[in-house]
């Protein structure tokens, strides 16, 4: 296909996330979103099924989104957050408190879910140390996770995948175990915690799915079971919802569904329903009293410069007006029961292992992907943006996704898989 000047001239300079820009099929040249489709350079639309890394909740261009970002930039696009505040972050961190379980209430922003990550990380390493505990420092995260691509994260994400095993020699070591999911591994679990509990400051998981790690489900069990062990060890627990949260699971946090409250929370991705970058780490109460002292070095000490945007903030109140306004949970389950129906099919089809479905997350699991370049294209030819990743094709669609597209983005995976790849 003959792109666009912009597409020649740019692609000789910009360099591609998680890419071999040797070998990889070229990007394609994105020049609109409507609903839930994409507009490429060449005119044609491929209906979206990854909803842009599963931001897009209420999908693209909603005008109500749309509406809140103009009015925002007319006034205040954005002002620093050290020594102002503004309306459209303050109001978001009430309606977040309000929403989040439990005593969940003090909001920290950034601008991206490894920064929120981060803060996280620092929030419970630096209170125990305002507590006057010293030397726990560790983390304890566990196989299949993800938790962002900076050098701290990376450090709590699966070690041995392969995204981030190369840089091992440079990172922090912090402890990686199995997540309790039956009576041994929750042995173990107890064991490294009655040992080295004293060295963690935090344990941190992604509840009910490891997403960027394989789209991995596991049941409230595990959750509950973490929140027990955190107590029993006196370690905080810390819930990754940047995948899970806003709705993306069947209910507004994934946490819910084990009705446990985490110490700390982390969220992105879905909460300016795609719109802008932000990011939030909420503490409960007690996390944020052992920053209260006389003692300016207890405060916590992080800042970005663009933190609490309010053009962010104010897509992330209007994606809340729509939650308030429009029944998403209830689209989440249709969309589900249509993705169990139409995916559970493949289940008959070369190489495929599994076929899972939990809440507007569909996963068809496969043995291996031998080409993968081939497959993606496949999918773009069948008139749908699908972007497999390791051995496993995946949808995330926008919650108001219609019965129509998503039949068209279930078949496309049907079609393909059927095909040899
Ligand atoms: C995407 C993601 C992150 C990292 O967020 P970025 O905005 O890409 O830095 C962290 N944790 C989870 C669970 C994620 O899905």
């Amino acid at each position: 296909m003959h792109g666009p000047q912009w597409l020649e001239r740019g692609m000789k300079h910009v360099w591609l996330p998680y890419t071999q820009m040797r070998t990889t099929l070229p990007p394609l040249p994105a020049v609109g979103t409507h609903g839930r489709t994409i507009t490429l350079a060449d005119g044609s639309e491929l209906v979206d099924g990854i909803a842009s890394w599963w931001t897009a909740c209420h999908g693209y261009n909603h005008p109500h989104i749309r509406a809140a970002v103009s009015a925002q930039l007319e006034c205040m696009p954005h002002v620093m957050f050290g020594g102002l505040v503004n309306e459209p972050a303050l109001t978001l961190a009430s309606r977040l408190a309000a929403l989040l379980p439990g005593d969940l209430e003090r909001v920290f922003f950034t601008d991206s879910g490894s920064v929120a990550v981060e803060v996280a990380m620092k929030m419970a390493i630096q209170y125990w140390l305002n507590r006057g505990r010293t030397g726990r420092t560790k983390l304890l995260a566990f196989r299949g996770g993800y938790h962002g691509d900076t050098m701290a994260t990376m450090a709590i994400c699966d070690p041995d995948e392969g995204m981030h095993s190369l840089y091992q020699g440079a990172l922090p070591e912090h402890f990686i175990a199995d997540l309790p999911v039956d009576a041994d591994s929750t042995r173990a679990l107890d064991d490294l915690l009655a040992q080295s509990g004293d060295s963690i400051a935090a344990i941190i998981v992604e509840p009910l799915v490891q997403g960027a790690g394989g789209m991995l489900f596991h049941s409230p069990d595990v959750l509950r079971t973490l929140r027990m062990l955190a107590d029993r060890h006196g370690v905080l627990l810390v819930l990754d919802e940047i995948f899970t949260g806003f709705g993306r699971t069947g209910t507004m946090f994934a946490c819910e569904q084990a009705g446990i409250v985490p110490d700390i929370i982390t969220l992105s991705k879905a909460l300016t329903a795609g719109t802008m970058a932000l990011a939030a780490t909420v503490a409960r109460t007690h996390v944020f009293d052992a920053f209260l002292s006389d003692n300016p070095l207890h405060a916590l000490m992080h800042g970005p410069t663009f933190m609490a945007n309010a053009m962010a903030c104010a897509c992330a109140n209007a994606s809340l007006d729509l939650f308030e306004r429009e029944d998403c949970l209830e689209q989440v389950a249709r969309i589900g029961r249509q993705m169990r129906t139409e995916l559970e099919p493949c289940r008959s089809l070369p190489h495929v292992v599994d076929v899972r479905v939990l809440g507007a997350i569909g996963v068809v699991e496969l043995d291996h992907i031998r080409d993968m370049n081939a497959l993606k294209a496949a999918l773009v030819a069948q008139g749908v943006w699908v972007r497999p990743f390791r051995n496993i094709v995946y949808l995330t669609p926008a919650f108001n996704m219609t019965t129509t597209e998503l039949g068209r983005l279930t078949a496309a995976i049907r079609t393909v898989l059927a095909q040899p790849v």
